[in-house]
């Protein structure tokens, strides 16, 4: 373990390959030409180790962004014959509006309990915002992930309270900590039991600015959307199986998801979680050790739009949970790791104060249960396969998420290895420890 930590903190393995699939391939979003792209170029890097090498088939949905644009061209206090910008992002999954786009007086509230407030017929015709702030405080104090769970259920369900209400499209303040004026895409959830309406995430700056406006006055926007809904794609999880010695059937999964958002080029979001997976498997190769059970490497695809990937994974695997003896996913960025999370049995931090005893030498070695590890890992964690994660620094994480600012730069090198050598040691002991962990 202290060899393969060692050799993860000085190789640039991990930065390299983040690089590659971040500046030279760019955006993966589910179903385009990029993931796809992703997919080769991965599966051929996994092959040039001399991993076993499968592509696992998977549908997933096929959304386009289009043009998105807004302006208000009715507010108190405008000046005859101008309009004034409001940056937005369409949400990901939204319909469009006419190509004209839509004319609407806007509506703020903060929150379901304030829109409860509002008369009947208050929303009907309208452009619904909900500016619910996201709690730069709490992620300032390391509850990054919290503060994103608060604010985010606006941006799943918002568009579905508005269109029940009779709302004619739905913005939602964006969910993230950053003050650039930046808005943050993410997906958005419909119902098939209302109409589906245009959704889309303005910065946090414009939301405030709807709502100055809104409380002096009547406020008319102009908002176009023009994305596409094409039919589902065929696409794949990468798999690559680095053999196990004793028990080639019994596998450990190291993961992260392929796929990103659009805006940027996926690098925090989870070009990262790729990269150091890929670290454990190429480590593996270059220190030449082959643990008793098989690291599997797993490359998950549409993790942003529903996890496809994972669910088809599910599916293809039904059989074989029990040989599941541990998955690992990364998917919280890349800023330094402060311990591991695990999901399972009690005794799993027992089992664990071995390998945090060897991750104190990069301060990554608190030890966090939880209920959840990571998005694509959870069947396998509902399946009672124990499961765990990187803990990350989560205090700028949410200034990036799922902006155009989300790219290789944001980086740190060195925290990106401290993030593989968490992956890889703890890869290394689930695959080779006697006994295998508690379940
Ligand atoms: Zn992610």
């Amino acid at each position: 373990m202290e060899r393969l930590r060692d050799a993860a903190i000085k190789d640039p393995y991990a930065l390299n390959e983040l690089r590659h699939l971040t500046d030279n391939i760019g955006p993966r979003l589910s179903g385009s030409p990029q993931a796809a792209q992703a997919v080769d170029y991965v599966a051929a890097e996994m092959r040039a180790l001399g991993a076993q090498v499968r592509l696992e088939k998977a549908k997933v949905p096929h959304w386009v962004r289009g043009a998105e644009t807004a302006q208000l061209v009715d507010w108190p206090g405008q000046t005859p014959g101008t309009t004034q910008k409001i940056l937005l992002t369409a949400l990901g999954g939204s319909v469009a509006t006419t190509a004209e786009g839509v004319t609407a007086e806007v509506v703020v509230v903060h929150d379901w309990n304030q829109l409860q407030t509002l008369p009947a017929g208050a929303v009907k015709g309208k452009i619904l915002l909900f500016n619910y702030r996201f709690d730069k405080e709490l992620a300032a104090q390391g509850g990054g992930g919290e503060a994103y769970g608060q604010a985010v259920v606006y941006r799943g369900k918002g568009p579905d309270v508005g269109a029940a209400l009779g709302a004619v499209a739905v913005l939602v303040r964006s969910v993230g900590g950053a003050d650039f004026r930046l808005p943050h895409t993410g997906m958005t959830f419909y119902s098939d039991s209302v109409p589906r309406i245009p959704a889309a995430a303005v910065t946090a700056e414009d939301a405030d600015l709807l709502e100055n406006l809104t409380r002096q006055g009547a406020v008319k926007l102009h908002l176009t959307l023009t994305p596409q809904t094409l039919p589902d794609a065929e696409s794949y999880n990468v798999i690559a199986d680095w053999k196990g010695s004793e028990h080639p059937e019994q596998v450990v999964v190291v993961s992260g998801h392929l796929d990103s958002w659009d805006l940027g080029t996926g690098a925090i979001d989870d070009g990262a979680g790729v990269a150091v997976s890929m670290q454990a498997i190429h480590l593996l190769k270059e220190l030449g050790i082959h643990p008793k059970r098989t690291v599997r490497f797993v490359a998950w695809m549409s993790e942003e739009e529903g996890s496809q990937g994972a669910a088809a994974y599910m599916l293809d695997h039904a059989g074989d949970f029990t040989n599941h003896i541990g998955a690992i996913e990364s998917d919280l960025g890349s800023d330094h790791p402060t311990g591991i999370y695990y999901s399972g049995k009690p005794a799993l931090g027992q089992w664990l104060r071995p390998v945090a005893q060897v991750l104190e030498a990069i301060g990554a070695e608190t030890l966090v249960d939880t209920t959840e590890t990571g998005e694509d890992i959870s069947g396998l964690t509902e399946k009672g396969v124990p499961s765990f994660a990187p803990v990350q620094d989560s205090r700028f994480y949410f200034n990036y998420h799922h902006t155009a600012a989300d790219t290789f730069d944001k980086v740190d090198p060195r925290h990106l290895n401290e993030n593989a050598a968490v992956m890889t040691v703890l890869a290394y002991a689930l695959a080779d420890s006697a006994e295998g962990a508690p379940r």
